[in-house]
């Protein structure tokens, strides 16, 4: 086992790494750069390194100062958390050339997977239902239109580096086409430098599920259900749940397995979430995170693991200790993603945190690096914390959360705590009968 362990973020995510590594017994080595001196993540973590000045480019995602710190305090292996380097193939490239151990998969999976159109083509191969679409990139407008009339409006032109909803364009009839792909393009070029796009069908009212799977990097690989990541705002996720309150047991087993075994062909390492568009009982892939997700934690409630031990243990050479007869999901687990924001407009609201009271209590997990006097910088995402809350059934995780929002205490900033009463208080929530789209129109007064 790795005796020392270096972790490439900040926040939460941080946090719960940091934590992981003290249960297991292994130290944890914290980078930071100047604006996050007092963060969390710094203070609990067994050693801390300053990295560089706040800006991100500079500091997290700074591939030489991270091999930098872990030669000078002999971290052994990375874990990159989720967003910053978790999905960058070079960085893991050059961690190889270090032997320095990824928490992750290798280069090759990221590499393959982080390019879009790559990865459909791989899972279409090997067996995982996607949505239809173009077949590889679609390079001029007059293709566009092509490709579009033969399949039918409404399509999205989508980036194939895309990645946080960005390089994602909609048409709904042939009259908007010419601009969504032109927009797709020159925003993915700005986003990612490389304009590559792709058409698929638009599904008008499909839910988000997910499934996590696990593999050992030698051919075994489990899955541990789905999460349900509907209720989402601008493509970004808001609420998850899992189980998802349209999927039956039936259905969690065969499409579990089709991704477990997708999965497994391609001797994949570690933690890896398969994302899916689900619309009158089809599944359609759109694409695969290679790394934890935000998410996590309701899949850790409901199958009673750590994911993040088991993606540690794995990365240092034991055997995975997860199998699939022994993965039965129980009970109910939702997460509300909390946002340094002020409603209704979103807008980041960063700050002192003046007064901080975290819910607690039976079935209640607070995942979060903020604190009392901590001051929120302005550089980085504005998510502040999860509130996780899991029981025996829906119904109960649904009180259970309303409780746990009520106890919920933060002030001097905005946040997006109030969202979540509201939420509560919707009966297309209450029940379940929600999809991708229900979200934006609940904020418009539509729904
Ligand atoms: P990103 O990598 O930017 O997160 P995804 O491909 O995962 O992009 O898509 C993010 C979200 O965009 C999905 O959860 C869904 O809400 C919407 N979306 C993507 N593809 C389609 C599609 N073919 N039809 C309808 N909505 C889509």
């Amino acid at each position: 086992m790795f005796k020392k362990i270096l972790i490439a973020n900040r926040g939460e995510i941080a946090l719960r790494i940091v934590r992981a590594c003290k249960e297991m017994g292994i130290g944890s080595v914290a980078v930071h750069s100047t604006a996050d001196a007092d963060a969390m993540h710094v203070r609990m973590a067994d050693e801390s390194v300053c990295i560089g000045p706040p800006s991100g480019a500079k500091s997290y995602l700074s591939i030489p100062s991270i091999i930098s710190a872990c030669e000078i305090t002999g971290a052994e292996a990375v874990h990159p958390g989720y967003g910053f380097l978790s999905e960058n193939a070079q960085f893991v490239q050059v961690l190889e050339d270090h032997s320095i151990a990824f928490i992750g998969p290798t280069s090759d999976h990221i590499r393959t997977m982080g390019d879009k159109i790559t990865a459909k083509d791989t899972m279409k191969n090997l067996g995982v239902p996607c949505v239809p679409g173009s077949d590889g990139a679609v390079p001029t407008v007059e293709e566009a239109h092509e490709v579009a009339a033969e399949m039918g409006f409404p399509v999205i032109v989508k980036a194939t580096a895309g990645g946080g909803g960005r390089g994602m364009k909609l048409a709904r009839t042939a009259n908007d086409l010419s601009e969504a792909f032109s927009t797709a393009r020159s925003e993915a070029k700005g986003a990612f430098g490389n304009d590559e796009v792709y058409i698929e069908k638009y599904l008008t009212l499909p839910r988000h599920i997910e499934v996590q799977v696990f593999g050992d990097g030698k051919g075994q690989a489990v899955h541990l259900g789905e999460r349900d990541c509907s209720l989402q705002r601008r493509h970004q996720k808001v609420f998850e749940e899992a189980p998802s309150p349209a999927i039956d047991a039936e259905t969690r087993a065969r499409i579990g397995k089709t991704c477990a075994e997708a999965v497994a062909a391609i001797n994949y390492t570690g933690a890896g979430t398969i994302e899916f568009l689900f619309e009158n009982g089809e599944f359609y892939f759109i694409e695969m995170n290679t790394r934890l997700q935000v998410e996590h934690p309701v899949t850790e409630a409901v199958y009673g693991v750590d994911l993040v031990q088991e993606q540690i243990r794995v990365a240092a050479g034991l055997p995975m200790s997860l199998e699939q007869d022994k993965l039965i999901p129980k009970g109910h687990a939702i997460e509300c993603r909390i946002n340094a924001e002020k409603l209704p407009e979103f807008a980041p609201s960063p700050g002192t945190i003046e007064a901080y009271h975290a819910p607690g209590g039976l079935g209640v997990r607070m995942d979060s690096a903020i604190y009392q006097g901590y001051r929120i910088p302005p550089y980085y995402d504005s998510l502040i914390g999860k509130l996780i809350v899991e029981a025996p059934d829906r119904d109960q995780a649904l009180a259970r959360l309303r409780r746990a929002l009520d106890e919920f205490v933060v002030d001097g900033i905005h946040t997006t705590i109030p969202l979540f009463h509201e939420l509560l208080d919707a009966p297309a929530v209450q029940s379940g009968d929600y999809n991708i789209h229900w979200l934006e129109k609940f904020l418009a007064g539509e729904a």
